[in-house]
């Protein structure tokens, strides 16, 4: 049965995209069917991943959300064997006003991911930074919410309101939702700062980190802009090395 890990936190820049298209990529790499479904209408995993968000003839997922769910002309294929992904941009944006006045509402995606779930190993969901109705979307649909945190000050800043949408979605819309795990993202092994946070985050979560910590490598940076995951820009970064460690711990503790 398929699994979706929902990657969120209502801060930017945290490293969500980039864990979305690497961890993805990587499970891909490994033989597993994937499916990432960009819930953000700035639209990068889209991008990231190779595709037009600006196209006119591109099916996104507002689409789906607004035709009442015919998610199949959505998904599309990326230069990975395996790795699909279900656009976004700009549009989606819409989503979160139109959706507010129907009833069920925290449901559309989980309603949607639904039937088919069980075609994809993994579904993995990126979310924008916002704790809004799309996110909460997300988190309803999920089996398990994966939180990137940047190695910087204040990096705890705000776990705590993200902390407490995640338990309110499991007590009242989605008993099944877990914590896959905390990922520290752009770890800077000389620095003081980097390896205090670390410590830190240990400290506070000592069984909800991810033994995998992802360090700050600039070909991650750069491979979105050839629409490529860091695993085909340069595969032996350790950025690329290091997603692929993580999409093995995952698998790990999945049993599969
Ligand atoms: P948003 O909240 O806007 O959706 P995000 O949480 O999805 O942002 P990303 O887009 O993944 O964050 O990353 C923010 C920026 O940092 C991007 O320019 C990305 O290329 C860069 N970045 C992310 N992770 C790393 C890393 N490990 N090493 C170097 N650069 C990184
Ligand atoms: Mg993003």
């Amino acid at each position: 049965m398929g699994k979706i890990i929902c990657i969120a936190n209502q801060k930017g820049g945290v490293g969500k995209t980039t864990t979305a298209i690497n961890l993805a990529a990587s499970l891909a790499s490994l033989g597993k069917k994937v499916l990432v479904v960009d819930f953000d209408p700035q639209g990068n995993a889209t991008a990231g991943l190779g595709i037009n968000r600006y196209s006119d003839d591109v099916s996104t997922i507002y689409h789906v959300l607004s035709n009442g769910g015919v998610i199949n002309s959505a998904i599309y294929p990326t230069k990975i064997d395996k790795l699909f992904i279900i656009p976004s941009n700009e549009e989606l944006v819409g989503a979160e006003i139109e959706l507010n006045n129907i009833p069920k509402r925290e449901y559309f995606l989980k309603a949607i991911l639904k039937n088919i779930k069980d075609e994809y190993h993994y579904i993995v969901i990126d979310c924008s930074p916002s704790l809004g109705l799309l996110t909460i979307n997300g988190l309803v649909s999920a089996d398990s919410l994966l939180i990137p945190l940047q190695c910087e000050y204040y990096a705890l800043e705000g776990l705590s309101n993200l902390l407490k949408t995640y338990k309110l979605v499991k007590k009242r819309l989605n008993k099944v939702l877990t914590i896959e795990g905390i990922l520290l993202t752009m770890f800077d092994k000389r620095t003081r700062l980097s390896r205090q946070v670390l410590e830190e985050v240990r400290k506070v979560f000592p069984n909800k980190m991810f033994k995998t910590v992802i360090p700050r490598n600039i070909k991650l940076s750069e491979a979105p802009s050839f629409g490529i995951p860091a695993i085909l820009y340069d595969s032996t970064s350790s950025g690329a090395l290091c997603y692929l460690k993580l999409a093995k711990e995952l698998i790990g503790e999945n049993n599969g």
